[in-house]
C-alpha cells in the first residue's frame, strides 16, 4: 500500500490539497476529516448579506472529492499523537498517517474584546464564517429602520481577507443606498490603513456619496468594549450606538492548531515556506490562514495556491525527493457595487524563511479607471470564484 495523507479541515485550503495530491500521486491514500456535510464558501458572502445572492451559491459538496478516491470523514480531529503520527477524531477512531495536513482556517478570539463573547456574537454577529450569521446580519439589515446608523468593527493584522471588511461596506453601502437612502454607515478600524484603500475610498466618494465614513485607529477607531444588548461600542473617542452591528473581532488559527502544538504565542502557525511543514511539529503541515503565510495575505486564492504547492512538495518528499521551490500567486477581488470590482494581486516566493513579495510582480487596479474597467473586474470576479470553486470541490 502506497503512504497515507490525513488532512484536517475541507475548506479551500484542504479540498484543494486533496485533490492536487491525488492528482500528483495516485497511489497517495488521502483521507479528509471534515464535520460539515457541505461547505459555506466566504468568498461572495458580502453579496448576500446586501441581498444580492442567495446563500445557496455558497453551498459545496464533497462528491467531487470523493469521485477522485479521497475519503472524506465526517468528522473532527480532536488530538494528535505526533510521536505514533496519529490523528484521533471525536468519535475516538484513530487514523494513521504518514503526513499530517492542517488546514482549520481561523477562529474567532472571542476574549479578544470585552463584552463580545460567543452569546454576543449571536446578537452582533461577526459574519466572518459564512453560514448562520451571514444571514443573521443580511435579516438585521433589512430589518433595520430607513434612518439608522450600521457600524462595522475592522481587526487590527492579521487577519482572514484583507480587503473583505471594505467590500463589505461598499455592498453595505449599495444596500442602504438603495433601500434605506436616509441610513449612515460607519467603520471603526484597528488600523491606520488597509488593503486597496485608495481605491475603495474613491467607490465611496464616487458611489455612496456622504454614506460611508472610515475612522482609522489614529482617531479613535479601536473598540475596546461591546454592549451587545445595547448595541453600543465603545472607543478611547467615545461610544456609538447603532441599529445594526457587525463586529470583526481579531482572529488566530482555527482551535486543532494550538490543540496539536503547532500554533505560536502569536495563535497562527509557523512554517517552512518550502514544504509547509511546522516549524514546531514534524510530519505536519500547515496551509491556508492558519498558516503564517508571511507577505501572503489570508484568501481563498492563496489557500489554493499553498495547497497545490503544498501537494507537489509532499508528493516529492513521499517519493523520497527534494521537495523543490515553489513560487506562489494571489489575486483578490472586491465588489465595490454589484457589478463593479477592484483588485489587487502578487506574487510570492520563500526568502529568509518566509514567503516574501516579489518586488514589482504585483499591483491593483488603476485608480481613476472608467466605470467599464470596473464592470470588467467583476465579471473576472465571478469568473473566478467558480474556477476557485470547481479546482476545490470538482
Ligand atoms: P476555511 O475555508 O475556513 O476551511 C477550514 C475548514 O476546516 C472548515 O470547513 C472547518 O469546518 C474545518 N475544520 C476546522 N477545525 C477542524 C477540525 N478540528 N477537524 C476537522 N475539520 C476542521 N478570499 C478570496 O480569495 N477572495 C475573496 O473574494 C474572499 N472574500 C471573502 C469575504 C469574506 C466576508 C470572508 C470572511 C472571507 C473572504 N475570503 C476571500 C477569504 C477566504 O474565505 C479564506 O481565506 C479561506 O476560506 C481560507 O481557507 P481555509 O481552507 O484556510 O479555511
Amino acid at each position: 500500500t502506497g503512504p497515507r495523507v490525513v488532512v484536517v479541515g475541507g475548506g479551500f485550503a484542504g479540498a484543494s490539497f486533496a485533490r492536487a495530491l491525488k492528482r500528483e500521486d495516485p497511489t497517495i491514500a488521502v483521507a479528509l476529516v471534515e464535520p460539515s456535510e457541505h461547505y459555506t464558501a466566504c468568498p461572495m458572502s458580502n453579496a448576500v448579506i446586501a441581498g444580492l445572492r442567495d446563500i445557496g451559491a455558497q453551498h459545496f459538496g464533497y462528491r467531487g472529492l470523493e469521485d477522485d478516491g479521497i475519503v472524506h470523514v465526517p468528522q473532527r480531529v480532536v488530538r494528535v499523537d505526533a510521536a505514533r503520527r496519529r490523528a484521533v477524531l471525536a468519535d475516538d477512531v484513530m487514523l494513521d498517517y504518514d503526513r499530517l495536513v492542517v488546514a482549520p482556517g481561523i477562529d474567532m478570539r472571542l476574549d479578544a474584546i470585552p463584552g463580545y463573547d460567543a452569546a454576543a456574537a449571536e446578537l452582533l454577529p461577526h459574519a466572518w464564517k459564512a453560514g448562520e450569521q451571514t444571514l443573521l446580519l443580511r435579516r438585521q439589515l433589512e430589518a433595520m429602520e430607513d434612518g439608522g446608523l450600521v457600524v462595522i468593527s475592522a481587526p487590527p493584522n492579521p487577519f482572514r481577507c484583507p480587503p473583505g471588511p471594505y467590500e463589505r461596506a461598499s455592498l453595505i453601502a449599495h444596500f442602504l443606498q438603495t433601500r434605506k437612502p436616509r441610513s449612515k454607515l460607519l467603520i471603526l478600524d484597528a488600523k491606520d490603513a488597509f488593503s486597496k484603500q485608495r481605491l475603495f475610498e474613491q467607490a465611496w466618494t464616487e458611489l455612496y456619496p456622504g454614506l460611508v465614513e472610515w475612522v482609522s485607529l489614529s482617531f479613535g477607531g479601536k473598540v475596546t468594549e461591546v454592549d451587545a444588548p445595547g448595541r453600543t461600542l465603545t472607543t478611547e473617542f467615545g461610544s456609538h450606538k447603532a441599529a445594526v452591528v457587525n463586529v470583526i473581532p481579531p482572529q488566530r488559527a482555527g482551535a486543532i492548531a494550538t490543540a496539536i502544538g503547532v500554533a505560536d504565542q502569536t495563535g497562527w502557525c509557523p512554517i517552512d515556506p518550502m514544504t509547509f511543514e511546522s516549524r514546531l511539529v514534524s510530519n505536519v503541515h500547515i496551509i491556508g490562514d492558519a498558516a503564517i503565510g508571511g507577505a501572503m495575505p489570508k484568501s481563498a486564492f492563496t489557500a489554493n495556491a499553498q495547497a497545490k504547492a503544498c501537494a507537489t512538495a509532499l508528493a516529492n518528499l513521499l517519493r523520497g525527493q527534494e521537495p523543490g521551490s515553489p513560487k506562489l500567486t494571489n489575486t483578490c477581488y472586491s465588489l465595490i457595487a454589484p457589478d463593479q470590482a477592484v483588485s489587487i494581486a502578487g506574487v510570492y516566493e520563500p526568502a529568509n524563511g518566509l514567503l516574501t513579495e516579489v518586488q514589482g510582480a504585483g499591483g491593483t487596479s488603476p485608480l481613476d479607471a472608467p466605470r467599464s474597467v470596473r464592470e470588467e473586474e467583476a465579471v473576472y470576479a465571478q469568473a473566478w470564484f467558480k474556477t476557485i470553486t470547481q479546482e476545490a470541490f470538482g
